[in-house]
């Protein structure tokens, strides 16, 4: 009685944030105390809620698990296509965006683009990582994410070299962390989260079903006050994008040399007066930059039509 009596308590000062979703069963935490999490499920199949999102839910008579009722408005979705190129919700509520890439395996850098391109159509900031940097330093292609104006943070989850400015980086917001599977992002989120990780998604009634389902993202608040997103790794990744037109303001240059185009609706290809193409043409975007934007709209082409 006394366990209820806690659980109604937290479920009247306000919100639940999910902080697990393992198929049909979730985590929820409170923002206040991550430490404690409950289980939830939800009543049909109508509610799809995600890790981030904030959701009302309440306990039932004669039952452990709480019962979500609602999914309060998402400040942003991280969105991918999935096999059949329909959107898939990965996480919400996402404030910060780490895009991990190491020397093996290689780096694609399209994949590290596309990530940064959703980051940028959702208003989210984002940040690179070259991790296992001790197996190689950041290539030319890394190092090129400065000139754009991004953070690029180079660390070793191996023998904690950069873990610190990692650390430093990542404070005041809640962060998801992406890349291809094998990057490292389990590892610097352990290495980030050192003794003191608090495993939200732990429940310690949870179900046969909770503990073998593998977990789709989740969220680790540390007692630093650091809270973490990781994310199920991708062989590849390509961001919703419901009209090729908005495919360039993912790409932060080319966004800014496109106001200087001659024509509004540039597609930044053979029209005459594209400062897109001069700019690549002096070099002041990276060829590779262009390539891969070219390629993103080609993609967001095709899966809009239904072709992927
Ligand atoms: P994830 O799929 O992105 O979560 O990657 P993991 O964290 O599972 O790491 C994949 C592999 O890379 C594991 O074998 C790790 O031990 C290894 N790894 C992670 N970080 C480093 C690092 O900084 N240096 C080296 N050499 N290996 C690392
Ligand atoms: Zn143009």
């Amino acid at each position: 009685m006394a366990k209820r009596d806690h659980q109604q308590t937290v479920e009247s000062t306000g919100h639940m944030r999910v902080s697990a979703n393992f198929g049909r069963r979730f985590a929820l935490t409170s923002d206040d105390t991550p430490e404690h999490a409950v289980q939830a499920r939800t009543s049909g199949k109508r509610l799809r809620p995600v890790t981030g999102d904030r959701v009302l839910a309440h306990t039932l008579e004669g039952e452990s698990d709480w019962l979500i009722t609602r999914i309060l408005d998402r400040d942003n979705e991280l969105v991918r296509p999935d096999a059949r190129g329909r959107p898939e919700v990965l996480a919400a509520n996402i404030e910060r965006i780490a895009v991990v890439a190491c020397p093996s395996p290689a780096a694609d850098f399209f994949i590290v683009d596309r990530y940064l391109a959703a980051a940028q159509l959702m208003g989210v900031p984002a940040i690179v990582v070259w991790n296992k940097s001790e197996l190689g330093d950041a290539p030319e292609d890394a190092l090129a994410y400065r000139h754009i104006g991004y953070t690029l943070i180079e660390t070793s989850a191996k023998n904690r070299s950069g873990i610190d400015t990692l650390h430093a980086a990542l404070a005041d917001k809640r962060s998801i962390f992406v890349g291809q599977s094998g990057v490292g992002k389990s590892s610097l989120i352990n290495a980030l989260c050192g003794d003191e990780r608090q495993r939200t998604a732990d429940i310690s009634h949870g179900s046969d079903e909770g503990k073998h389902t593998t977990v789709a993202a989740q969220l680790i608040v540390t007692t630093s006050g650091i809270a973490l997103i990781d994310s199920p790794g991708v062989r590849d990744y390509a961001p919703s994008i419901q009209d090729v037109a908005h495919v360039g303001d993912g790409f932060i240059e080319i966004a800014r040399a496109a106001q200087l185009c001659k024509f509004a609706n540039c597609r930044h290809r053979a029209e005459p007066g594209c400062a897109v193409k001069t700019g690549v043409e002096d070099g002041e975007i990276q060829q590779r930059r262009y390539t891969s934007f070219l390629r993103l709209a080609q993609l967001t082409r095709q899966l809009n039509e239904g072709r992927y």
